[in-house]
């Protein structure tokens, strides 16, 4: 985030050094890119603080154990089938959909999908308005923390929502987007209006071509 002209946040984001395996991924953008709709003092503690302090948990979970050495999608599938792992699970998985949350987020998003997704979209919803109702219906629906999600079950496209940590991929799920939930997300902006901050997401930030990119 250290480009030339990159704006009143330049370098915040480069004095987030990883300590051990796991790093934390680069905001795909400045933290003020997603204003109005999302603050940057949002995304300073959101991104800063709660994303770090998940990678920061995890890489002390993991000191001087075999998870330090394998791919974090790896160590979420397995701490996923062990309740006594539920520690290093909810770091991983927390780190995990956190860096997905980041990119399924774009200052030039919302819109609708193009192309096969949208093909996808017609044929599984029966169109992208039908969709966005459905994934409002997931994030505002989900009681307390957690997150909602499209993704590809099969050959079809589903909305389902998980709670706190949990995440499709541990169960070798494939996402496509997600929307975060926690009231950290959202409450600095919208305090208790969940709601207003998930249109926002859907009208104006959801990155299709992501989305696009997961279905390949
Ligand atoms: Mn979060």
């Amino acid at each position: 985030m250290a480009q030339a002209g990159a704006g009143k946040t330049e370098g915040k984001t480069a004095t987030v050094q990883a300590t051990g395996p796991f790093e934390l991924p680069k905001l795909p953008y400045e933290e003020n890119a997603l204003e109005p709709h999302i603050s940057a003092r949002t995304m300073s503690f959101h991104y800063g603080k709660h994303h770090k302090g998940y990678v920061d948990k995890l890489n002390k979970s993991v000191e001087g154990k075999k998870f330090a050495e394998m791919k974090i999608e790896d160590v979420i599938v397995e701490t996923g089938k062990d309740p006594a792992m539920a520690s290093i699970f909810n770091s991983a998985a927390q780190a995990w959909n956190h860096a997905f949350y980041w990119k399924s987020m774009n200052p030039k998003g919302g819109g609708e999908p193009k192309g096969k997704l949208a093909d996808r979209v017609k044929a599984d919803f029966g169109g992208i308005d039908a969709l966005k109702k459905k994934l409002a219906e997931a994030a505002n629906g989900q009681f307390g923390s957690g997150w909602a999600w499209l993704v590809l079950e099969g050959d079809k496209l589903a909305v389902v929502k998980t709670s706190n940590a949990e995440t499709p991929i541990a169960k070798g799920g494939r996402p496509l987007l997600v929307i975060d939930v926690w009231e950290h997300a959202y409450y600095l902006d919208y305090q208790n209006k969940r709601a207003d901050y998930v249109t926002a997401v859907l009208d104006h930030l959801l990155d299709w071509e992501f989305a696009a990119s997961n279905l390949a």
